[in-house]
């Protein structure tokens, strides 16, 4: 299949082509030529297949023109050797628990999936080393380093800002080793973010290194987010509850949920989405105004959405030919500030037991606000609450167990290399390499 760019000017790209550059040369996203439905066969069984099947038949609609069937195969199923569970919270509202891979959060699946993806391709082609470059605030580098640890041939460069990431977080992605390194910059997530992007701009540094970006512009990364829509649809159906069901996204990039809408274009039969912000609520006020208007992100409790440009907002464009009218179609909005989170994490703790996570809160509240009575709604509780431990600690006034997995990262030694923001001594460290 042919990737053409949302910007329109740059020339289609083969899906090899697009996974490893990540953006287009006329700096848009890559999209799939052809959005392909699945079969009525398909919707009819979905609530008698595993996890694992019913992503493979995703996976096929989206690659299968560019990887042999039992490759494919392989990179589904090792991608997903984790449990999706379905958890009702409370009546017709039911949290998709997307936490229980090696990070605890959401990112794992597209993390593995481009990782495996990307593997193949460089062993098929004999290609020389592709490097990766990630820029964290937390989440994504470690989701990123564990899906590429080990995998031959790409090396992974996890950029993070000094003393601006939780202990918990910092041990996932400076303790493995291997073909990871671990750059510990001298500033804040907004250095690391331009230093990155400095590099893919620099042709002497991209004469010298293959390099690649592996957060969620890259089709690789976030069309396998799609498997779990039809994977809670599926189910759903089981229970008798699928008639008019509801996913509520808690968005930052919204790489996430433009995966869901992938879904409801090849035919998966969901009602409406609902967009959940916290104060970066800039979709939020497209959806109100009609406007675009990007700023500067603010801080928030739930910091893997404290996103003032969501760079995935071009493909919601695309999708929907522009149409503000189509869009407000199909998705609505909310926003909460820190202050609603707490009370909802602590509300839904005290008055139902279940323990959501900031992030998941906001999705939660939402559906709890918006849901009609004939409704079921889906939210993605993307990450373990125990990862942002003292958040939510505080905030329930108990304590919070931490998984086993999480407590094997810390038990590692952190190896990381100290570097400036400055991209000179950045470039002149790469270059070495
Ligand atoms: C990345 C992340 C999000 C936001 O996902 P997008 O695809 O960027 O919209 C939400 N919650 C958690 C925990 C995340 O790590």
């Amino acid at each position: 299949m042919q990737y053409y760019s949302t910007n329109k000017k740059a020339l289609p790209a083969t899906l090899e082509e697009a996974v490893v550059k990540g953006l287009a040369s006329d700096k848009g996203l890559f999209m799939p030529w052809t959005i392909k439905p699945l079969s009525q066969d398909f919707y009819d069984n979905i609530d008698r297949m595993s996890f694992q099947e019913i992503a493979y038949h995703v996976a096929d609609a989206f690659f299968g023109e560019d990887v042999p069937a039992d490759t494919l195969k392989q990179i589904v199923y090792d991608t997903l050797n984790f449990d999706v569970p379905l958890v009702k919270v409370k009546e017709n509202i039911y949290s998709l628990e997307l936490f229980h891979g090696p990070t605890l959060a959401f990112k794992d699946v597209g993390g593995r999936f481009m990782a495996r993806l990307l593997g193949y391709f460089i062993r098929k082609e004999g290609k020389k080393q592709v490097n990766v470059l990630v820029a964290t605030s937390g989440d994504t580098g470690s989701a990123v380093a564990n899906g590429f640890l080990g995998v031959e041939g790409i090396h992974v460069y996890v950029l993070y800002p000094k003393g601006k990431v939780s202990e918990i977080q910092e041990k996932q992605f400076t303790t493995l080793g291997q073909n990871i390194t671990a750059l510990e910059v001298d500033g804040t997530f907004d250095d690391c973010q331009s230093l990155v992007k400095a590099a893919f701009m620099d042709k002497e540094l991209n004469t010298h290194m293959q390099l690649t970006s592996a957060n969620s512009i890259n089709v690789a990364r976030f069309l396998p987010q799609a498997f779990y829509y039809f994977y809670a649809y599926s189910q759903l159906k089981r229970m008798g509850k699928a008639d008019n069901v509801v996913v509520c996204v808690p968005s930052g990039n919204f790489g996430n949920i433009t995966a869901g809408l992938f879904g409801k274009k090849m035919g998966l039969p969901i009602r409406r989405f609902i967009a959940a912000n916290n104060k970066n609520d800039i979709f939020y006020q497209y959806l109100q105004t009609g406007k675009y208007n990007p700023r500067p992100s603010i801080a928030t409790i739930a910091n893997a959405m404290d996103v003032g440009d969501p760079s995935n907002f071009a493909r919601v464009l695309d999708l929907y030919g522009e149409s503000h009218e189509e869009i407000c179609k199909q998705i609505s909005g909310t926003t909460y500030t820190d202050e609603q989170i707490r009370e909802t994490v602590k509300c839904t703790y005290d008055e139902t037991g279940y323990l959501l996570d900031p992030h998941g809160a906001c999705g939660y509240r939402a559906l709890v606000e918006e849901l009609k009575d004939d409704e079921t709604g889906i939210f993605l509780e993307t990450a373990h609450p125990a990862k942002f431990l003292d958040t939510v600690e505080r905030i329930i006034g108990d304590k919070v167990e931490i998984p086993a997995k999480l407590q094997e990262f810390m038990k590692g030694e952190k190896k990381s290399l100290p570097i400036s923001k400055d991209f000179v001594s950045f470039k002149e460290y790469l270059m070495k390499e």
